[in-house]
């Protein structure tokens, strides 16, 4: 098996798996229970909470631990507060993750006097949020990294605008570690999103990272975890394996971006070179080292994705999380891609994990099924 679908999600990396081993099965704990293992297991926790703070910039009293990075967007925006009310204007941009969408109108049916501004994506959001009048009251959310595309958003700039008028900012980080930069003091956001198993952690477990005195509703009430931030019993050997996870990425970093890229670059250019009318979505823009994201128009993502399958590579249409709903990609349309460009789309995503002789062979099976099945069109046109 050749898999290149990790911004779905990534193997668990072994430092991981060996940090969580003894949370499972030596002391399991509950951490808020007042006996010696229950204090062994919170000071455990407190130090996967240091751990994951450090590595990403941010303090520990920041780091509010989720079930991943859904649930950190739910969070930030249906519990974001300004002056003590729910924002007036969620803003988002339609390439933006579904969950963030779905939570932006969710969060506007709810308030009453509340609107959504849905933005076309735009390869300048500082641009595109200065056409609209920010205000107080405004609530922005954007991702750092396009899952689908791979397309790096210049968050900073966002987030430096948005507190000239005094809006909030939402960052959905989770496919940015590993492959960008993320020192969180940099962007100074309001609430930032993160998953740990999209960057070699385990699933089940993520971060909202939290500004310095904001206030926000819990959405899971009745517990006083995370400082009555997020009740619910915390999964300590979840959080230990995110900062075990961390701490490797810190270790790792650089080196496996490079590597990334080298081969992303070798990729694009073998198949743009051997496969007729392809397109790679943002090809000339700033974008992650390990994502792909390939059209062939006239071809099914769907009928790729299954020759792909059978000869032994995992890639995806898209979103993994939407994929069960079909039809074209919303980030696609979102971008202006047509309908038969789109529908045509497949996502390849490495990490750090993957070699140059899987790309190789991969390279391989690409062009052949591609070659098979336009071959197979043009005869039937
Ligand atoms: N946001 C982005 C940008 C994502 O890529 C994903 C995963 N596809 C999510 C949110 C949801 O992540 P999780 O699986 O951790 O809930």
């Amino acid at each position: 098996m050749i898999y290149l679908d990790n911004n779905a999600s990534t193997r668990l990396c072994a430092p991981a798996l060996k940090a969580m081993q003894p949370w499972l099965t030596e002391h399991w704990a509950n951490p808020s229970s007042n006996h010696s293992e229950g204090r062994l297991c919170l000071a455990e926790l407190t130090n996967a909470r240091h751990i994951i703070a450090e590595t990403f910039g941010a303090s520990p009293g920041q780091i509010v631990f989720t079930s991943g990075a859904t649930e950190s967007n739910s969070l930030a925006i249906l519990g974001a507060h300004v002056d003590g009310r729910p924002p007036s204007r969620f803003i988002f941009f339609q390439s933006g993750h579904f969950s963030v969408l779905t939570a932006c109108e969710m969060a506007a049916l709810r308030g009453g006097n509340t609107d959504v501004l849905r933005l076309p994506h735009s390869e300048d959001p500082v641009a595109a949020l200065r056409q609209i009048g920010l205000r107080r009251g405004d609530f922005i959310s954007i991702d750092w990294v396009n899952n689908e595309t791979g397309i790096i958003n210049d968050v900073a700039a966002v987030s430096r605008l948005a507190s000239l008028h005094g809006a909030l900012v939402h960052i959905d980080a989770a496919q940015a570690p590993g492959k960008i930069d993320i020192g969180l003091s940099k962007v100074d956001a309001d609430f930032v999103t993160l998953s740990a198993h999209k960057m070699h952690g385990p699933r089940g477990i993520g971060a909202l990272v939290v500004k310095p005195k904001l206030t926000f509703e819990p959405l899971w009430v009745g517990g006083a975890q995370e400082s009555g931030r997020r009740g619910g019993t915390e999964n300590v050997p979840g959080a230990v394996g995110f900062a075990a996870a961390a701490a490797e990425l810190r270790v790792v970093d650089s080196a496996a971006r490079e590597q990334m890229r080298r081969l992303q670059q070798k990729f694009e250019a073998a198949i743009c070179e051997s496969t007729r009318e392809i397109v790679v979505i943002g090809q000339h823009l700033r974008r992650a080292p390990n994502t792909s994201l390939v059209c062939w128009p006239g071809l099914s993502s769907a009928t790729i994705l299954q020759h792909l399958d059978e000869r032994g590579i995992c890639a995806s249409a898209g979103s993994a999380c939407s994929s069960r709903s079909g039809g074209v990609s919303h980030v696609l349309s979102a971008l202006g891609i047509s309908g038969p460009v789109a529908r045509g789309a497949v996502r390849f995503s490495t990490s750090r994990d993957t070699t140059e002789s899987e790309i190789d062979a991969a390279t391989v099976i690409v062009v052949e099924v591609i070659r098979h099945l336009q071959g197979r069109r043009s005869i039937a046109h």
